[in-house]
């Protein structure tokens, strides 16, 4: 009895050491642990502190230009025929978000609200003559040559009153308002010797000494001066010798 109880009682002894000794192993290895797994929230945060947010916005966006090349026009004018507007487009974009700093976005859905109309522009490529016939929509009712006892200058183009009358080609002008039997006129020297003169205008919208280029705006036609009806008296002098303008126009 004495025997078993000695043995026993070592090997409750043993058997406590053992729970003691693996309890303070368990607790020490547990608490080596909590170090680092105070840390791994953070951690976590770091790594996967990411949020995906869906948003909607309504957006302008514009369709390219559409460029016609247009052979009614001269080179170097370009008219625009129709002026783009902006159309409406709904995209839903999604946006990722790390520890709350958006760091990228894609679009993911876009959606036509109201249609963006092109822009469209007509670029001439008609070869620019030496020389225009400064108005639009003319009838010649007269040439250069005798009338009535005297000599006609110039052509008549016979056009409406306050028709734009360009300049021929470019030049500086010389004379510019009240001329006598030319009326309200204007003249341009265009160089080398040659005068053109716009005469029985209604007004004269270019000033002496003012260069102009071919195509641009001298006045608007009238009927001042001896003039027996609306029309354009069109004269070109080359060093003060009349000259045919048909000889140096393209009639359109
Ligand atoms: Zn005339």
């Amino acid at each position: 009895m004495k025997h078993k109880f000695q043995f026993s009682y070592k090997r409750q002894k043993l058997l406590t050491f053992t729970l003691v000794g693996s309890s303070l192993l368990v607790c020490l290895m547990s608490q080596a642990r909590e170090f680092p797994s105070i840390k791994l929230p953070q951690k976590e945060y770091r790594l996967t502190g990411t949020s995906l947010q869906s948003v909607k916005e309504i957006v302008p966006y514009y369709d390219s230009c559409n460029t016609v090349y247009d052979d009614s026009l001269y080179q170097g004018e370009i008219v625009v025929t129709q002026e783009g507007t902006a159309g409406k487009q709904e995209t839903t974009a999604l946006i990722t978000y790390l520890n709350g700093h958006a760091v990228s976005e894609e679009i993911i859905d876009s959606r036509v609200i109201t249609p963006a109309i092109a822009r469209e522009v007509h670029v001439g490529t008609k070869e620019r003559p030496d020389f225009l016939i400064p108005v639009d929509d003319y009838v010649i009712t007269s040439y250069v040559g005798p009338r009535w006892g005297r000599t006609h200058n110039g052509i008549d183009l016979a056009v409406n009153v306050g028709t734009p009358v360009k300049s021929s080609t470019a030049g500086t002008v010389i004379q510019s308002g009240w001329n006598g039997g030319y009326g309200i006129s204007v003249y341009v020297d265009c160089g080398d010797g040659m005068v053109i003169r716009y005469g029985h205008l209604s007004e004269t919208s270019v000033e002496v000494g003012q260069t102009v280029a071919q195509g641009d705006l001298l006045g608007l036609s009238g009927n001042t001066g001896n003039s027996t009806g609306p029309h354009l008296h069109f004269e070109m002098r080359v060093n003060d010798e009349v000259v045919d303008p048909l000889e140096y126009v393209k009639l359109q």
